[in-house]
């Protein structure tokens, strides 16, 4: 099995109110190529921050040690995402509204993102963002093309950012969270991400709080808990014979019965 990325030693630390908090702490664990990986915890565990740390998206006031080697291009540094947000990483927020412009029609958002990562004219990156549009099943293409986020839903608006998030092609897509907000159409979402992951051969980092979630979408579990990797196993195994309490008490907070259900879904 080949490592997509292969994180060594990561250790995030913030300053706040003056002191150093420790928000990943030694953390290391392969991503394979063409995998669905999820990464698990309770709010505040340090999902976002590994997740921002892998996309080089990190703001200039964490401190960052240890490293992460790529298969494909070594970014510059840790803080460095040029070389790979974006192009080799796609990364899907929780709120959709954030990572879009107000003020900027969504087809020219999205064909942005091809014109500058992948070299394409205009019209071909215009012409990229309408297919795309299609694949993520936006009603009338043609008309979201023109329109303003403030137009859609936010079921919607999320189909637009992941539109986005894909233009450029990229090997990994990072979704956190990306469904929470969502409520009703969550497991239209997470059918989506699915997809394009499958038809793309896409490799993806799915985060989230929710363990059945995470199960119905991730070949692999790893679990996180103050900023520590607890477990990491096969879906199968994390959700059937877990070796911690903890992850135990995950699972029987949100499946409430048992899990056979769950697994046969996977
Ligand atoms: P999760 O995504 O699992 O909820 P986060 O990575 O967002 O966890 O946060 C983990 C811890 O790091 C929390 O205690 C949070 O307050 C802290 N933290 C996250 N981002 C920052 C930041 N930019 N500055 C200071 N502290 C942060
Ligand atoms: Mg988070």
């Amino acid at each position: 099995m080949t490592a997509l990325a292969s994180i060594r030693n990561l250790t995030v630390t913030y300053r706040r109110d003056g002191a150093e908090v420790a928000t990943l702490k030694n953390v290391g664990f392969d991503i394979t190529a063409g995998e669905r990986f999820a990464i698990i915890g309770e709010s505040g565990s340090g999902k976002s921050t590994l997740a921002l740390a892998i996309a080089g998206l990190l703001p200039a006031t964490a401190r960052i040690e240890g490293r992460i080697d790529w298969l494909l291009r070594q970014p510059a540094s840790l803080r460095d995402h040029a070389p790979i947000g974006g192009r080799d990483v796609g990364f899907i927020f929780q709120d959709p509204s954030a990572s879009l412009d107000p003020v900027m029609p969504i087809g020219m958002q999205i064909a942005e993102v091809a014109y500058t990562h992948l070299g394409l004219g205009w019209s071909q990156s215009y012409a990229r963002a309408k297919t795309l549009l299609e694949r993520v099943r936006l009603p009338d293409p043609d008309a979201a093309l023109r329109a303003y986020p403030h137009k859609l839903s936010g079921g919607q608006k999320q189909r637009v950012a992941i539109a986005a998030a894909i233009a450029a092609g990229p090997k990994l897509l990072i979704a956190d969270e990306a469904t929470s907000a969502l409520d009703i159409v969550q497991a239209e979402i997470v059918g989506l991400i699915r997809r394009l992951v499958s038809e793309d051969g896409m490799t993806l980092l799915f985060v989230s709080h929710d363990i059945a979630l995470a199960a119905e979408l991730a070949e692999r579990i790893a679990v996180f808990r103050h900023g520590e990797l607890l477990e990491l196993g096969s879906t199968a195994q994390i959700v059937s014979a877990p070796r911690h309490a903890y992850t135990r008490a995950l699972l029987d907070a949100n499946l409430g019965l048992d899990a056979e259900p769950l697994l046969q879904r996977t």
